[in-house]
């Protein structure tokens, strides 16, 4: 096998098993490559040739021999946002949108795809997560996908979207009367006494890989090259983690050049554990209480919270937090310059990504990624209140004529009806 579980801190190998700490230090484990194996057998060609989904990176991934793929995740699209850049004042602005990432319009398809590659080579028949809400659509999508009975669960606050996105799928869904932290220390309890695959439990450092695949797709669909500037949001802090470390492997593989890519972290005021200590200095979290309607970012007490701090501080980055006003006015605002519905976590990305032009501490000039994770089709609740159902007029065209001046609050000649 070209790859195995190591401790982050003492470097202690475990080889494969569901397992997410080292019992000698308790440190969190990172699955490790042979980089010299795969120096030789992963190329841009070989890339190229294989499938449009993220399976196209499987040489980079943990994945069990003769594995087959079910279902072509990922892979979607990196484009140029003209319009969005002019409000920020910027020129080289890019989104890569997993607002449309299969089968359930978020990145965490992607960490779950792997996740049950390595469930079902560890034999496990159930599989599980403790979730804020997209992890559980997409385990439980997954799941009945691949035939695996699923248990999800979730805080009891979640928006109704993201419940029935999830019991559609037939799993058995536990909602618990407490925050996501203290579900994530229940799933923990579970998963050592029953045997469940938790994705993103004892399957942690498989599932956290997954999320490679969109620093990958990022670099390739920008021409095998790295961008200078990635804006991510952060709810455990995994995702802007294992960004940086698919440029470091892609780097490492000569697969693209060496650059020193900055990264920001993106999370909303009520709940900002990370952004917190980017800017008071401090190299660990101090646990917070959410409160913010940015649910699927709501992770008072972050389990990466540490990488993530040091990724953002490795080239220069930084990280910033809106407040849930702004959440709401920077969702109608990539949906109206660019045409996409993100969730509450992609007006995260996008109110801090203004903060940070206007900060200049990204500047316009430079070739910036940032990272739509999620649909706003699950998040309509975020907007209530915000485009009242207006009466239904007759359909006449002199009824509708009288709505233009009435809404328009302008005289029209007057028509006559066929
Ligand atoms: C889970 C999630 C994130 C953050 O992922 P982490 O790896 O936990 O930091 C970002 N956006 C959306 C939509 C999510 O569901
Ligand atoms: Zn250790």
């Amino acid at each position: 096998m070209h790859y195995e579980l190591r401790c982050r801190e003492c470097g202690k190998s475990w080889g494969n098993q569901p397992r997410s700490i080292c019992d000698d230090c308790f440190s969190p484990l990172e699955v490790s490559y042979d980089y010299d194996a795969l120096r030789w057998q992963v190329t841009r060609d070989q890339i190229a040739q294989g499938p449009p989904s993220m399976w196209r990176y499987s040489g980079l991934l943990p994945l069990p021999e003769n594995f087959q793929p079910s279902l072509p995740t990922g892979f979607t699209p990196l484009f140029r946002a003209p319009r969005l850049a002019e409000q920020f004042g910027a020129k080289n602005l890019y989104i890569k949108n997993d607002a449309v990432c299969l089968p359930t319009l978020s990145f965490k398809d992607r960490v779950v795809a792997v996740a049950l590659a390595q469930a079902r080579e560890f034999g496990f028949e159930v599989v599980s997560c403790s979730s804020t809400g997209n992890l559980a659509n997409s385990v439980a999508a997954q799941a009945a996908r691949d035939g695996f009975r699923s248990w999800i669960f979730i805080p009891a606050d979640l928006e109704p979207a993201k419940i029935i996105g999830t019991q559609v799928f037939g799993a058995r869904l536990v909602r618990i009367a407490g925050s996501y932290d203290q579900v994530n220390r229940l799933c923990s309890q579970i998963a050592d006494e029953h045997q469940w695959g938790f994705v993103n439990v004892n399957l942690r450092p498989y599932y956290a890989e997954g999320s490679k695949t969109v620093g990958f797709e990022i670099a390739e669909q920008l021409g095998w090259e790295l961008p200078d500037n990635v804006v991510v949001p952060m709810a455990g802090g995994s995702l802007i983690t294992k960004i940086k470390k698919a440029f470091d492997e892609l780097i490492a593989l000569g697969l693209v050049d060496p650059k020193p890519v900055r990264f920001f972290g993106a999370q909303a005021t009520g709940c900002s554990p990370i952004s917190s200590a980017v800017k008071a200095g401090n190299a660990e979290i101090d646990p917070q209480k959410p409160a913010t309607i940015a649910r699927s970012l709501a992770i008072g007490n972050p389990a990466d919270g540490h990488y993530a701090i040091k990724t953002i501080k490795a080239n220069g980055g930084w990280a910033e937090d809106v407040s849930d006003p702004e959440i709401v006015e920077s969702i109608q605002l990539l949906a109206e310059t660019e045409g996409i519905f993100t969730e509450t976590a992609g007006g995260v990305t996008v109110g801090c990504t203004r903060k940070l032009y206007r900060q200049d501490r990204i500047l316009p000039d430079e070739t910036t990624v940032i990272c739509i994770t999620g649909n706003g089709l699950k998040t309509t609740d975020a907007l209530t209140g915000k485009y009242e159902a207006e009466e239904p007029i007759p359909p006449k065209i002199s009824e509708f004529d009288k709505y233009l001046e009435r809404t328009l609050d302008i005289d029209l000649p007057e028509t006559v009806e066929a």
